[in-house]
């Protein structure tokens, strides 16, 4: 039985805090890097060295021996660098830990081995992380022992973002600088700083990690290639919020107590709708935070799992037919001193900022719907947006019954005068409290919800940086947020202008609300004529982020300039293709090295018990009918396997670009799904003795 701990103990132990940086700063130092975390001013490098000092001690008091610079280039996953705090032996041959505010504020990566998408010259490998002061340092303790990460912005010698982060940061300061210039309009002139809100619920799945390791698409791609359904999948809803069995529970205890240490605020956890599919969600943090946060979800997610003899798949779509798994972004906008924009009070109607805030984030969606579809773009949500389980690969936005009432009489008659209030809910049964009941019911189909006091984005993949969706909120909230200013700023009657231009954003983007069943074929067809974008694939958002709205939205924010926006299209790309062309390969030899050898081995089998049974003198027609078509699918497995290699050799012949990628979509994807088939039927007929890996209800129910 595993010990027990206090939670509010070990919360928080292996960062350096505020907490700690206070107990282990000199006053002036302390007062200085506070400075330039709340209002970005630059810390000269004598501080920066007795920052750099306290940090190593503290580290070292943690164990740590190394420190590395954290960072998140545009590969989707971290990167890192480890460097011992030792320096040259002395002349008596001992060593000195040592650690300078320059190691601290600045990194040299050899850059040339990290996606650029042109942005760096090959001959100009350099790259600079650069400390990133206002996500907190942490010591990770893994095998390694323990290493002091100190989460960086990663820049190309001439100052090009070639990471998620610096984006990110750009981003929320657009929309801190709009944002307070909207609340100073309405006479708040204490706020000081506005950030963005986020918390993100990660779902992910548990395999039993010996049967992982008989699946080599899983090993290589991280889903399943091939499979036949099991006889139950999901359809008794007797997973979702079902007790979490033993060896999860302890795989979760865990996973909290090593997040709780990083300071990560794991707080929900729960069996999702799929069997061997569960979700984690922390509390809600400053964007950054958030984001490094979720990095440091996933890798504790795999660690852990690795200790529990399980393997957790972060994938999208790691078995078809079965859920997949998202990302759900919750996000919302707060001042420093509290105040939640997103929040309509108790009678929206009267909440002139409130509605203000909201018709300017219908207008953003509304406008840049293309963008935000494209935030959640990868490979594996291919899988998923669309395909009738997550939300559609169309944008819309639901507002719930109470504010879509204040809208609909804002268009209507030019002023709310209501809010639809919720009552209170009756059970029936008298011993139950009665309970004050929602102005508006939850909608899971929709992929922009509001949820209360904040909008809920879930249109993001399980495995993908939640970075991209929230560089694109806040980037297109802000522009709505400027040009409103713009106009309010320059009205003589503020009330009248105000008053106006709620109405009108209300009237020109009501379109992107949408409160009905997101899942249905109805809504295809009437987001179609709406003039709705459907985006069904990721080739087909890429271009989005270079269309001159965009480069022109993202450069006036100073987000992204337009090489790194051309940059980021070249890498996402590539990466596609190389993404398919990895699964195409792995079909290709799991289906020649495994499957058609343990068919040929069945259909022996067969064989010989045709023979034995016929000389025996007994009728063998079932077994003849068993072996003629299992060596029908045989050569339909043989006829699809040469057609895929033939277009993965193809494509190997094609220059990297948007035709490459769209090749494989088009074609490799397709000859893949064509060599499934047949696999999958063999899979129902083949001995299980022999079929050479697990199947998905062993993977499933089995964990
Ligand atoms: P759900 O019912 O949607 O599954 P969860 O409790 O699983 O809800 O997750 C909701 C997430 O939203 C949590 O991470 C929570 O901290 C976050 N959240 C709550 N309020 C806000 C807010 N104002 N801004 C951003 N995120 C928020
Ligand atoms: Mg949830």
């Amino acid at each position: 039985m595993s010990e027990y701990f206090n939670v509010a103990q070990v919360f928080g132990e292996d960062v350096f805090s505020d907490r700690v940086m206070q107990e282990r700063l000199p006053k002036k130092a302390y007062k200085a890097l506070k400075k330039t975390i709340e209002e970005g001013t630059e810390l000269d490098l004598a501080t920066a060295d007795v920052i750099a000092a306290a940090m190593k001690d503290w580290a070292i008091e943690k164990g740590a021996t190394h420190y590395t610079h954290w960072f998140q280039p545009l590969t989707g996953v971290t990167a890192e660098k480890h460097d011992s705090f030792i320096t040259a032996p002395n002349p008596d041959g001992t060593v000195l830990l040592e650690f300078s505010g320059k190691e601290l504020i600045k990194g040299e990566p050899d850059a040339s081995s990290f996606p650029s998408g042109g942005l760096r010259a090959t001959f100009e490998a350099r790259g600079y992380t650069a400390w990133d002061c206002t996500s907190p340092a942490f010591v990770r303790h893994d095998a390694a022992g323990a290493i002091l990460c100190i989460p960086t912005a990663f820049c190309s010698y001439t100052g090009e973002a070639l990471d998620q982060k610096t984006p990110l940061l750009r981003s929320m300061e657009a929309i801190n600088t709009q944002a307070l210039r909207l609340l100073r309009l309405f006479g708040n002139t204490t706020s000081k700083k506005v950030t963005p809100s986020v918390g993100p619920e990660q779902e992910y799945f548990l395999v039993d990690e010996k049967k992982f390791l008989q699946r080599k698409d899983l090993i290589f791609t991280g889903r399943t290639l091939f499979g036949a359904m099991p006889p139950k999948g999901q359809e008794l809803d007797d997973h979702y919020f079902g007790t979490i069995r033993q060896r999860i529970a302890g795989f979760m205890r865990d996973v909290n107590l090593e997040l709780w240490k990083l300071g990560v605020t794991a707080k929900t956890q729960h069996n999702e709708v799929a069997p061997a599919q569960h979700e984690l969600a922390p509390i809600y943090a400053e964007a950054n935070v958030a984001v490094d946060h979720n990095q440091i979800v996933m890798q504790t997610l795999k660690r852990v799992a690795c200790q529990h003899g399980m393997k957790c798949l972060l994938h999208e779509k790691p078995f078809a037919g079965v859920n997949g798994s998202g990302k759900h972004n919750n996000w919302s906008i707060t001042t420093d001193d509290g105040i939640n924009l997103l929040d309509p009070g108790k009678t929206p109607h009267e909440n002139m900022q409130f509605l203000l805030v909201l018709v300017c984030i219908l207008k953003a969606v509304d406008t840049h719907a293309d963008l935000l579809r494209e935030s959640a773009a990868d490979p594996g949500n291919d899988h998923r947006l669309g395909a009738n389980e997550a939300p559609p690969a169309i944008v819309s936005i639901f507002l719930g019954e109470q504010l879509q009432d204040v809208l609909s009489q804002l268009i209507n008659t030019g002023i709310a005068t209501y809010s639809i209030k919720g009552g209170t809910l009756e059970t029936g049964v008298r011993t139950l409290p009665s309970l004050a009941k929602d102005a508006t019911d939850r909608n899971r189909t929709s992929p922009f919800a509001f949820t209360g006091n904040k909008f809920e984005f879930r249109m993001v993949g399980s495995r993908d940086s939640i970075a991209s969706p929230n560089i694109v909120l806040n980037t297109i909230v802000a522009e709505a947020f400027c040009e409103a200013c713009d106009i309010l700023e320059a009205a003589d009657n503020f009330e009248d202008a105000l008053h106006d231009l709620i109405k009108r954003y209300a009237r020109e983007h009501q379109r992107i609300v949408f409160n009905g069943n997101g899942y249905s074929d109805e809504w295809v067809e009437e987001a179609a004529r709406r003039g709705l974008p459907n985006i069904k694939s990721m080739v087909d958002a890429i271009p989005t982020l270079v269309t001159d709205k965009a480069i022109a939205l993202f450069e006036k924010f100073g987000v992204f300039t337009k090489a790194e926006l051309e940059s980021r299209v070249e890498i996402k790309y590539e990466s596609y293709a190389k993404t398919i062309n990895i699964e195409a390969r792995a079909m290709i030899d799991i289906a020649s090295k495994q499957i058609i050898p343990a068919v040929i081995k069945y259909t022996k089998s067969l064989a010989d018990t045709v023979n034995a049974v016929t000389a025996a003198g007994a009728e063998a027609s079932v077994q003849i009918e068993l072996l003629n078509e299992t060596s029908a699918l045989l050569s339909d497995t043989k006829a699809a396997l040469s057609k895929l290699t033939d277009v993965v050799e193809q494509a190997a012949g094609m220059e990297e670009g948007p035709e490459r990628a769209r090749f494989f979509h088009d074609v490799v994807m397709t000859a893949m799904s064509e060599l499934r088939a047949p696999v999958d039927k063999l899979e129902m007929i083949v001995d299980k003795e022999m079929w050479p890996m697990p199947s998905y209800g062993d993977l499933i129910f089995e964990v």
